[in-house]
């Protein structure tokens, strides 16, 4: 597998407890490299775009709110299976049934409030990728 870059974004329960380093520091251990991060305090308009795809599941005005009600992280990771690495040190959606040592399992509130996001395949990487970032801003 090739290197490969995917979108990641630390969200507002975790940024709200000035977690960022250190989830930050399990990406980095995990072998991936933050090539591109800044903080944003999405409108809910951004953050309903964002998320359209879920826009007719029922925690969809939830889910809005709540990325909305404070600052996130937004990053751009590159590493070898960026995207499928990512997808292990975040965990399962849900803390409660999320692998030992994982982001969510050591700092997710609930199946809401997770801490974290990340892309679920290359082609979604590129478009959320270039939803928060130019291509200048991404430094390998
Ligand atoms: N979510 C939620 N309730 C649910 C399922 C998901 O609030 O029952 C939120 C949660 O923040 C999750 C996001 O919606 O991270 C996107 O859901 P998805 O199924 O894509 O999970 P992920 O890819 O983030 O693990």
């Amino acid at each position: 597998m090739a290197t490969q870059r995917t979108f990641s974004m630390i969200k507002p329960d975790a940024t709200k407890r000035n977690l960022t380093g250190k989830i930050n520091a399990k990406l980095e251990e995990a072998g991936l490299r933050i090539i591109a991060q800044k903080r944003v305090h999405l409108t809910p308009a951004q953050a309903g775009q964002f998320y359209a795809v879920h826009k007719d599941r029922p925690f969809y005005g939830e889910l809005v709110e709540f990325m909305s009600s404070g600052p996130i992280v937004a990053q751009v990771l590159e590493g070898e299976d960026a995207v499928a690495k990512n997808r292990e040190v975040m965990g399962a959606t849900n803390p409660a049934e999320a692998a030992d040592g994982t982001i969510r399992k050591d700092f997710a509130l609930s199946i809401g409030e997770n801490s974290v996001h990340g892309s679920d395949g290359p082609d979604t990487a590129a478009e959320e990728i270039s939803f928060f970032f130019s291509g200048l801003e991404l430094v390998g």
